[in-house]
């Protein structure tokens, strides 16, 4: 077993001895952990150009560096990678110092990123595993969630801080090897997701790892391993320490991924939906569960057509049914209900001022959509968000016969020529308006 160094982000001595050590241990990486070329189906084609010079820089430097992560498992899977992730044992100050284009990040962990245009690849030094030595400089909260993590290792003690063992597959393209220390083959193999280390230790070190669970495990299209799903369900409360902030990223990779109705379901089924959106959780809207799903899996569709999704589109639908209970004996108006309930939903995911003005519009729009009054119209369809609530609209009409009838006319409107607009227009002023059941 190597011995590894310990090595905190300010001391740039023992930096460069770690650095040295490294060097010595390059080669003893034990060989039942290699699987050699020959018996994967990984080829350097099939990774991004920038990463490979990323990769080869660091190495001409006499730095390890190795692929690793989600580029891997996707790789293995047949999936094209969304990004591309490197580990290394120099520090982000080293690695800085080698590219012009990069930035260091983090504070919880610090890492650089090397970008090329859009392509951002992701650098991070080798961290170290739990050791008495690196207590110091691992902060920790009361309730166990790690609050800064910037003490460096080795690759041995690195695989052991990743979350996933299919995250933890290292991709050598020095001679074509994959690392896998923790049988990360066999698990994609079987499509099962393995935390690794104790799982109640490791949900509560990064309660983040919860909804990573869910969207590997859909990914996979397998099944999360029944030690690591046997304390989700309790665990799933530690997500009220983590930062709205990092929430709205992985909310909207659940939800904006092609997989936004398997990953619905699972979050369901291990209560963190209701950890993401409280106000929907609890919400008696009786169509609730129809509206979700259909809301999920239309967004699913736009998706798979390459047509775009918006998020504002996405927190709107996932938090009608809030929306829909929370005037029952109408003591607020309308627009002080919506206005509530986004300040509510900003104490656990935080939404941007972009967002949370399209949701309010997208709202609004909806109750002058059903009760049509001739002067609205030319109004309603110069406004931004027209298409966006128009959509809305055709969606609640699905689940709500309510909306049926106000869905068929704007549709016939939309579509009329000019002779028809005005015919429709001219009935509409000799016709009592409807009424809006929400208003
Ligand atoms: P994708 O990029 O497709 O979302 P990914 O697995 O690459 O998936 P990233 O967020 O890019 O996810 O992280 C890269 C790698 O860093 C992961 O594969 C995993 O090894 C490690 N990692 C990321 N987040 C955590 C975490 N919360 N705890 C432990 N390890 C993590
Ligand atoms: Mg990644």
């Amino acid at each position: 077993m190597i011995q590894c160094s310990y090595i905190h982000e300010d001391s740039a001595i023992i930096r460069h001895l770690f650095n040295t050590l490294f060097k010595k241990y390059k080669k003893k990486i034990s060989p039942h952990v290699l699987i050699p070329a020959n018996q994967h189906s990984i080829t350097t084609k099939q990774i991004s150009r920038n990463a490979l010079n990323v990769l080869h820089r660091l190495q001409q430097h006499k730095f390890t560096a190795y692929l690793v992560g989600g580029c891997i498992r996707d790789i293995v899977l047949g999936v094209h990678p969304k990004d591309f992730d490197i580990a290394t044992n120099a520090t982000p100050e080293e690695i800085k110092k080698l590219f012009r284009n990069c930035i260091i990040i983090g504070r919880r962990f610090r890492l650089a990123h090397v970008r090329f245009g859009r392509e951002v690849i992701e650098v991070t030094t080798f961290r170290a595993g739990d050791h008495k030595k690196s207590l110091t400089h691992r902060i920790t909260a009361k309730h166990g969630m790690l609050l800064r993590d910037n003490i460096y290792g080795c690759i041995e003690e690195d695989v052991w801080r990743r979350d996933f063992t299919i995250n933890a597959l290292y991709y050598n393209t020095m001679d074509q090897t994959i690392i896998d220390y923790c049988e990360g083959m066999r698990d994609l193999k079987q499509r099962s997701l393995r935390i690794i280390g104790d799982p109640a230790t490791r949900f509560k070190e990064d309660p983040v790892r919860l909804l990573r669970a869910i969207r590997f495990a859909v990914k996979l299209k397998g099944h999360i391993e029944p030690s690591t799903a046997a304390v989700m369900k309790e665990a799933a409360p530690l997500l009220e320490h983590v930062s709205p902030a990092r929430l709205l990223d992985e909310t909207l990779k659940l939800f904006n991924n092609g997989y936004a109705l398997p990953n619905y379901r699972l979050l369901e089924e291990y209560n963190l939906f209701a950890q993401l959106f409280p106000q929907t959780a609890q919400s008696t809207y009786p169509a609730k569960n129809k509206w979700l799903t259909l809301c999920c899996a239309s967004t699913d569709k736009r998706f798979q057509q390459k047509k775009t999704t918006s998020p504002t589109f996405l927190f709107a639908s996932l938090l009608w049914p809030a929306l829909m209970v929370t005037r029952p004996r109408r003591t607020i108006t309308y627009s002080e209900a919506i206005r509530t309930l986004l300040r509510q939903q900003q104490n656990r995911i935080i939404l941007p001022k972009r967002y949370t003005l399209g949701i309010q519009e997208l709202w609004m729009l909806q109750t002058k959509f059903i009760r049509i009054r001739p002067d609205d119209i030319s109004y309603l369809m110069q406004h931004p968000r027209f298409r966006a609530a128009y959509d809305f609209l055709l969606l609640r009409a699905e689940i709500d016969s309510n909306c049926v009838q106000s869905a068929q006319w704007w549709t016939h409107f939309i579509t009329a020529d000019a002779n028809t607009k005005t015919a429709l227009i001219a009935q509409l002023s000799n016709r009592k308006t409807q009424h809006e059941p929400i208003n």
